[in-house]
């Protein structure tokens, strides 16, 4: 009966055009009430949305840190999770068998979240905690990886995007962390199939597809923090064919 309400809100949100999923799998920094360790579903639950979501041809992501939480959500059919901080290594392992995405953040500094209050002072410290494990795993078992910020709450904060891009540094190549920022993270949207928002094709240039171009004063697979210095160092921005800025 349970996994029943779920699938009628599930499909309300299809109904008023969602183009995929999220499910609040667990706690999280922002919910004072449910702790970063809480499981908020069982796994029918889970599962129960997922079949809707795939009746529309689209997918389920889930917001989940604790092991458990995110054990449970790959065990329920879920295509990505994110967040995913204090995952272990048995999580990591099931991560690649069962070939399901990683939507995670780079925290490195705690410039890389807004302040916190009451509960989720305690609560970030430990996602930083965990962050350089999770990328750690996610090398060592092929994991595959979305990019993104978080936290971060507000437009005054938004430039830091630019720096936490470049924190993948730590991990990857200046390629590939601009391939997981760009063509990566368009082949996850891509799930949503005939449900997405987007008029044209994401992450490629090529004729048909969305023309959002950025052209740089310098190399950034040299120097990837030209990136951390937009204002200096982006040239041009064609978001959707429309010129925005151009210095050349
Ligand atoms: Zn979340």
């Amino acid at each position: 009966m349970i996994s029943g309400s779920l699938k009628r809100r599930v499909r309300e949100q299809l109904l008023q055009g969602a183009s995929h999923i999220k499910l609040v799998g667990g706690g999280g920094v922002s919910s004072p009430r449910s702790p970063l360790d809480m499981t908020t579903f069982s796994e029918d639950e889970i599962r129960a949305a997922v079949e809707v979501a795939r009746d529309w041809n689209t997918y389920v992501t889930i917001h989940a840190y604790a092991p458990r939480t995110v054990q449970r959500a790959i065990a329920g059919g879920v295509a990505c999770v994110e967040h995913a901080h204090l995952m272990d290594e048995d999580t990591a392992r099931m991560f690649a068998d069962k070939n399901v995405w990683l939507s995670t953040q780079p925290f490195l500094s705690m410039e890389d979240a807004a302040s916190q209050t009451g509960p989720g002072v305690e609560r970030v410290k430990q996602l930083f905690a965990g962050t350089p494990k999770v990328y750690d795993y996610a090398k060592k078992y092929g994991i595959k990886l979305a990019w993104g910020s978080d936290v971060l709450f507000s437009p005054q904060l938004t430039p830091r995007q630019n720096i936490m891009l470049t924190h993948l540094s730590n991990w990857f190549s200046n390629a590939d962390a601009l391939k997981m920022a760009t063509s990566v993270n368009a082949e996850l949207l891509a799930l949503s199939n005939l449900r997405t928002p987007y008029a044209g094709k994401l992450g490629v240039i090529e004729e048909g597809a969305l023309a959002d171009v950025l052209v740089w004063n310098g190399n950034p697979l040299d120097d990837l923090r030209l990136i951390e210095a937009p204002e200096k160092n982006l040239s041009v921005i064609v978001k959707d064919g429309r010129v925005h800025k151009n210095l050349l």
